[in-house]
Formats: structure tokens, C-alpha cells, sequence
């Protein structure tokens, strides 16, 4: 499946076309609690029976793990995808995402793991869609144009969310969020505007940004907690950049910020297989920078190049951490992800914890560290201030704190 989607991405490229890939899952009802295994292959057979009438011949149809893609290129079906999903979720209870890729723009892995994100949001939809597409639209909408003023008008914002050591929970980090303060729409999420950044090329200039904010305000905190680490995300398009590592330990440099209380989060696709990208990495990690593998367990990518990479810290993606429900069948990929991470001796966070039950079973598990609802969410700088140790008040701060009592 992988190498169709490879060779359709290289014809795409060539031929000036875009290439989608449909991801199709059963809804969570159909697939567990719906219990019965005849009512699931029910379900794929009917699933299997909209597809080859909504497909073009040629369209390479496979599985992946539980789910199944499609890799649509001719052109209408790209056009299509939509439709298609529409047709496939009214015949079964399924969930698709879908993610398109401009000629020459992803890899295979990361337009699989772009749709793997897609398919998630479409599980997790409130208004119930069924499915998914990864990214708005492209250029020429006014969203673009309104993005590229947005950036240098000053309307983004950081959030940090607060990483915590397990089990006892204190502060040892935080992840910094990007939000856009949009003057009519109000705050916006990043899924709402990062993948058009990506496509319309403004993430260079948002990522240099964001990472400038936030070094600079947690230099401001590592004077109350030194050992504080930021996490920032790259997306892999900044990776592409000839520049990008010179221009992060720049940004550091302005700052102030030590680079070796930086984590930089990456996604197993971006890396994986492209060579410059590696070098970037290993340009930040011998300046002390440490690099996160985001999402992880999403992506498709060969687990054996992960030894080759110069990768500090795992992340745990979300989705495995609410699978967990203390049974051993529940924690299966969380156990094998943090198992994989202290053979090769990585850091290990695990993303997503809302309760209690998820972080004791995680401590159980030997997960080094956790973020989640369950801790905080995503906060204004403001805010985070007050999980910042009181001990030294500075003379400067004693505004904000009051006189000690
Ligand atoms: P991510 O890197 O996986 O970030 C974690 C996301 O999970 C955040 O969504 C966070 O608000 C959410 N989250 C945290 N705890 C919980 C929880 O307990 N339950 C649930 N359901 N969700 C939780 P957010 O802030 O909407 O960010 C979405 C994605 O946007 C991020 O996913 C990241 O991939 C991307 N992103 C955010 N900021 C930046 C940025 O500055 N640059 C780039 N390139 N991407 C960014
Ligand atoms: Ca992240
Ligand atoms: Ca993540």
C-alpha cells in the first residue's frame, strides 16, 4: 500500500497532479461494543462494495493495520473524495479522513499520517460528520491572504500546556501551543489554520515566530524553575529549509534560551526516509537541542530507522492513551511504545491523560512523563505563572506574587 501510494505520489509530481488518500475506519460503536465478527466483516463487505463502484480502476485500495485506505489520483476522484466518504458512510458506520497532497508537497508517510489525523478528527467529531479532510483549502481563499497579514499584524498567540513528571505531577515543562486571534472569528485552533500555512507556504515565517515567543517568555520562567524544558512543534515543511536549524539556534541566541532545555517535536513522517531533514536534526542535536517524535504510533514509518535518528523522546499519542481501560488488551500499544522507549533509553510523555486511572495505569506502564485535561489545558502564559515554583521571589515579581506571607 505504502509503495502504490510512493509511486502515485512521484506520477502526481510529475504530471502536475494532486493525489488524495481516503482512510477508512469502522465508527467505535461498529467496532467494539458492536461485538459480533460477522456484523464487522458485514460492514467491510459493504464498504468494500461503495468503493469499487465509487473508485476508479487503477485507484489502489489496502489495508492498514485495522483500517483501509485508497489512494484516489485520477482527477476527479480527488475531486470526488468527498463524495466518495459521503456514499461510504451511508452504506456502513464508518469514519474516513481524507488528506490531499499538491504535486511534489508530502511523502507517503506524512500524507498517511495527515490522513490518519483526519480520520481521528472524524471519530471525535461533536457535530457527528462522518468524515474528515485534513487541511481547509487552498490558496486564493481569503483565509490565506488573511494568514500572511495575520503573522506579521501580531494576531497569533501561544498557549502552553504544562508536561508533568509521573507520578507526582510537578512541572516539568510545557508544550507551547499556537493559537491565531482572529479579529471577527475569535481564537482559532491550530487545525484550523496550520495546514494552510503549510500549503501556502507561510509555516516557515509562523514556526520562526512562535518558537521567538516562547523562548523568550520561558527564559522569563527558567528564572524560577531552571530546569523547565519547552517543547515546540516543527512542521515538516520548516524541516524542508535549507536554513531552518541555523535559524532556530539564532532565534535561541536573541533569547536567550538554552538550547538544551529546547525539545523540538517532530512527526515519524516528516524524518523518516528524507535525508535533509536528517541532517537538519542532527545540527540541532549537536547543539544540544532535544528531538521529540510527535504523535507516535500514528505514523507508518519503519520502527527501524528510529535508532538511526537522533530521537531523545517519545511522545504517545493520544488515541493509545484513551484506549487504556487496565486491561492488558486496552494498554497494548501504550505498553509496547514505552517498552520500545527504554530499550533505546528515550524520554517517554504520554499525550492526552484526563484522568486519574490513565495516569496510574501509565506510571504502572513506566511512562516518564504526562500531558493532558487531566493536568490542564493548553494556558496563557499569564496563567501558567502559577505553577511555577514561588521559592526566589525576584525583586520584579513581587508585583505580580504580593508581598511574601
Ligand atoms: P499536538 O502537537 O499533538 O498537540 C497536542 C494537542 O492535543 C493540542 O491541540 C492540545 O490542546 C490537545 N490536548 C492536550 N491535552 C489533551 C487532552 O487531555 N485531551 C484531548 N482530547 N486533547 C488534548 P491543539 O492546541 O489544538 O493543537 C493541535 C495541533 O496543532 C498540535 O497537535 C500540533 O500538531 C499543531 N500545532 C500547534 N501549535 C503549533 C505550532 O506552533 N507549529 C506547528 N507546526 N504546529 C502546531
Ligand atoms: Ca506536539
Ligand atoms: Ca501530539
Amino acid at each position: 500500500m505504502r509503495e502504490a501510494l510512493a509511486e502515485a505520489l512521484t506520477r502526481g509530481a510529475r504530471a502536475g497532479r494532486s493525489t488524495a488518500v481516503l482512510l477508512v475506519g469502522l465508527d467505535a460503536a461498529a467496532d467494539r461494543t458492536g461485538g459480533a465478527d460477522e456484523d464487522v466483516a458485514a460492514h467491510w463487505a459493504e464498504i468494500g462494495e461503495v468503493m469499487r463502484r465509487s473508485l476508479f480502476t487503477g485507484d489502489p485500495v489496502g489495508r492498514i493495520g485495522d483500517d483501509l485506505a485508497a489512494v484516489l489520483q485520477d482527477i476527479r476522484s480527488v475531486d470526488n473524495a468527498e463524495a466518495v466518504a459521503r456514499r461510504i458512510a451511508s452504506a456502513a458506520p464508518a469514519r474516513i479522513g481524507i488528506a490531499v497532497a499538491a504535486p511534489g508537497e508530502y511523502g507517503p508517510d506524512d500524507l498517511l499520517h495527515r490522513a490518519a489525523l483526519a480520520l481521528r478528527q472524524a471519530r471525535e467529531r461533536p457535530d457527528g460528520n462522518p468524515w474528515a479532510c485534513y487541511g481547509p483549502e487552498p490558496a486564493g481563499t481569503p483565509l490565506a491572504d488573511e494568514l500572511r497579514g495575520a503573522v506579521a499584524d501580531g494576531q497569533l498567540r501561544v498557549l502552553y500546556q504544562p508536561i508533568v513528571n509521573l507520578p507526582d505531577g510537578d512541572l516539568a515543562g510545557v508544550e507551547a501551543l499556537v493559537r491565531w486571534a482572529h479579529p471577527e472569528r475569535g481564537l482559532l485552533d491550530p487545525d484550523a489554520f496550520v495546514p494552510l500555512a503549510e500549503r501556502v507556504g507561510v509555516i516557515a515565517e509562523l514556526g520562526r515566530w512562535v518558537l521567538h515567543e516562547a523562548s523568550a517568555q520561558a527564559a522569563r520562567w527558567q528564572r524560577r524553575l531552571p530546569a523547565l524544558q519547552l517543547n515546540v512543534n516543527v512542521s515538516p515543511r520548516q524541516l524542508d529549509e535549507n536554513g531552518f536549524a541555523a535559524q532556530v539556534l539564532a532565534i535561541l541566541e536573541r533569547t536567550g534560551f538554552f538550547p538544551g532545555n529546547l525539545v523540538l517535536e517532530v512527526t515519524e513522517g516528516a524524518v523518516i526516509g528524507e535525508p535533509a531533514s536528517v541532517a537538519q536534526l542532527a545540527v540541532l542535536s549537536n547543539a544540544g537541542i532535544r528531538i521529540a517524535l510527535d504523535d507516535f504510533g500514528t505514523g507508518y514509518s519503519s520502527l527501524r530507522y528510529l535508532a538511526r535518528l537522533p530521537v531523545d523522546v517519545l511522545k504517545l499519542d493520544r488515541g493509545f492513551v484513551a484506549e487504556l481501560d487496565g486491561t492488558s488488551r486496552g494498554g497494548a500499544v501504550a505498553q509496547a511504545v514505552l517498552r520500545l522507549g527504554q530499550i533505546l533509553n528515550l524520554d517517554t510523555v504520554a499525550e492526552g491523560v484526563e484522568s486519574e486511572a490513565q495516569a496510574r495505569e501509565l506510571t504502572l506502564l513506566g511512562c516518564h512523563k504526562a500531558q493532558g485535561f487531566h493536568y490542564a489545558r493548553p494556558l496563557p502564559a499569564a496563567e501558567l505563572q502559577r505553577w511555577l515554583p514561588v521559592g526566589d521571589l525576584s525583586r520584579y515579581e513581587s508585583e505580580i506574587w504580593g508581598p511574601e506571607v
